[in-house]
């Protein structure tokens, strides 16, 4: 299949590092004629306007959705459903909707609920693809190039709005896979979700100790683990309660393993111990490669 198209206008619903790094890049590949931007503040829509990165600032969601032919959900999860619910209102029947939020089951469930005869035109999707950064000054064009952009439709999905989004995204340079939004929860939970919680744990309780001198001594190893506590508060908030049931999941397992690595350095058990730090080493140099190899070379 062709991966070329040419979508006549986009509405881009919060328009901040992810929405904001999608306008750039269609807009860079001739992808789209007219990119109309609405964000909750009229600061950060009006940066948006300034930078060049939408053509048209939209005062209100119905006059975003009424000018599109696709509309991108762009903003935190939490505040998904009652823009679904605001996109219902306004939507016309060939629109194709999308969204790029970082959780899948919960933000389908809302689709269903709040799109009615218009549900099977929304195409849930998740670029794999970002950064500790916030907002529309944090855009890059080429966010997206190389990388992954999980699609969770539905069963009854409409093939022809599965098509615009996932060719919408190989025009951004992505590489687009589909599994259903249930898969995609627990994976995430797993690897993104769990790493976020235990990055901004960790920080926040080295800050609550009594001594103020901890953060002098930090070396790459730490800004390495830690890099992802400095990710937007709001947003991983709203993650964490959306992939709830799957990310307790992750974190109870991850709290045994915490548990038995304790007894084993208590126990001075260093047989057991080495054997999980090579098991380790050769399971993320395996399947992470080129980054290990990437990182070696600086
Ligand atoms: P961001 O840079 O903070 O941008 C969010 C945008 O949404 C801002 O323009 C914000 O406008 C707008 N917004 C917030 N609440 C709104 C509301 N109620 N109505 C309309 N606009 C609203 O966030 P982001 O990093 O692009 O993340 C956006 C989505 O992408 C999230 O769902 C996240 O889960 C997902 N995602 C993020 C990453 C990542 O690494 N950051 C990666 C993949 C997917 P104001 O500035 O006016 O508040």
């Amino acid at each position: 299949m062709s991966t070329a198209i040419k979508i006549d206008r986009i509405a881009i619903i919060g328009v901040g590092l992810i929405g904001g790094s999608l306008a750039l890049v269609l807009k860079q590949v001739g992808a789209v004629n007219k990119i109309i931007g609405y964000c909750r503040s009229r600061e950060s829509g009006q940066l948006a306007l300034d930078l060049g990165v939408i053509d048209h600032l939209a005062s209100t969601v119905d006059e975003a959705v009424t000018q599109a032919d696709v509309v991108v959900l762009a903003t935190p999860v939490g505040a998904m459903p009652s823009l679904l619910e605001a996109v219902a209102k306004s939507v016309g029947p060939e629109v194709v909707i999308t969204d790029v939020g970082s959780v899948k089951q919960s933000i389908s469930k809302a689709a269903g609920d709040a799109l009615g005869k218009h549900a099977h035109r929304f195409v849930p999707g998740h670029p794999v693809a970002g950064a500790e950064y916030s907002g529309v000054s944090a855009a890059k064009v080429d966010l997206f190039r190389g990388k992954r952009v999980i699609l969770t439709p539905q069963q009854d999905a409409d093939l022809q709005a599965c098509a615009v989004v996932q060719r919408m995204w190989q025009a951004a340079g992505a590489e687009v896979i589909e599994m259903s939004a249930k898969q995609h929860d627990e994976i995430l939970a797993a690897t993104s979700h769990l790493p976020h919680v235990l990055a901004f744990a960790l920080v926040d309780w080295l800050a609550q100790q009594d001594r103020g001198d901890l953060f002098d001594f930090a070396a790459g190893g730490f800004y390495d683990f830690t890099r992802i506590a400095s990710s937007d508060p709001a947003m991983w908030r709203d993650i964490c309660v959306a992939n709830k049931q799957q990310l307790l999941i992750r974190l109870q397992d991850f709290q045994k393993a915490i548990g038995d690595i304790a007894g084993l350095i208590d126990s001075e058990n260093a047989d057991e111990l080495m054997k999980i730090f090579e098991r380790a080493k050769a399971a993320r140099d395996l399947t992470l490669p080129q980054r290990s190899d990437s990182r070696n070379k600086k």
